[in-house]
């Protein structure tokens, strides 16, 4: 699947959980009850946009590893090889729960400038692959990046507390959003690495295709803005 096929569906889980699913099973384990507030939903849909971009660390040539520049992609290199290629390891519910744990605890451990610097790189990540950019490797393009994620995370400091109980949520929820969405090509994923099982429900063809272009992007962005406008005017 494309970069922003993840992105979008990754976008539409956080909305469709956040509108469905109890507060306190969205910041598990801090359990904490209510709803959440407009600027958490929509922050949460890009972050779960951007890491819905995280499996794919394995790609060398993925949208993640161009993201930033060189040490994204000497980062990238490392991953593939560490993990046994393109999906392997990363595309597995143990890397689900691994980037969760992660998330979890960096907020708790190392605090502030870890929440923070994980921000950056998800929203990164989801201004690339939601073509919030201009499109190429060029200057422009980066700068681009670069001043969206830096004003999200700035914002995101500004009205988010130090640890937003969510963010593991959603960082594993973007990662399972991916991991369905490349159970659903023909190469499927191993789902239950280490073991060898492939799962695969090959319902589109080949990566890149104009059925992800031009109907399945399209229909999970206007689902995601359908389902948080739905969630912003019931919870006010
Ligand atoms: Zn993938």
């Amino acid at each position: 699947m494309l970069g922003h096929s993840h992105a979008t569906s990754g976008a539409l889980a956080w909305a469709g959980a956040a509108a469905a699913l109890p507060l306190s099973v969205l910041t598990f384990p801090a359990l904490q009850y209510g709803h959440l507030g407009t600027v958490d939903l929509l922050m949460g849909t890009f972050l779960t946009a951007g890491a819905a971009l995280l499996p794919d660390a394995d790609h060398p040539n993925g949208t993640i590893s161009h993201v930033l520049g060189p040490i994204s992609h000497a980062a990238c290199k490392l991953i593939s090889r560490v993990s046994g290629g393109h999906r392997h390891a990363t595309h597995s519910l143990a890397f689900v729960a691994l980037v969760a744990y992660g998330t979890w605890a960096g907020e708790h451990w190392l605090g502030r400038w870890f929440t923070l610097g994980l921000v950056f790189f998800l929203l990164a990540l989801a201004v690339r692959s939601l073509n919030l950019c201009p499109p190429g490797e060029g200057p422009r393009s980066y700068f681009t990046v670069m001043v969206l994620a830096a004003a999200g995370t700035f914002a995101m400091d500004q009205w988010i507390s130090d640890k937003p109980s969510w963010l593991p949520f959603s960082v594993g929820l973007g990662a399972l959003a991916h991991l369905i969405g490349d159970c659903l090509t023909d190469r499927g994923c191993r789902l239950f690495w280490p073991f060898q099982i492939r799962t695969r429900i090959p319902i589109i063809d080949r990566t890149g295709n104009k059925l992800e272009t031009w109907i399945i992007s399209p229909l999970f962005t206007l689902g995601t803005l359908a389902v948080l406008w739905y969630t912003i005017t019931h919870h006010p």
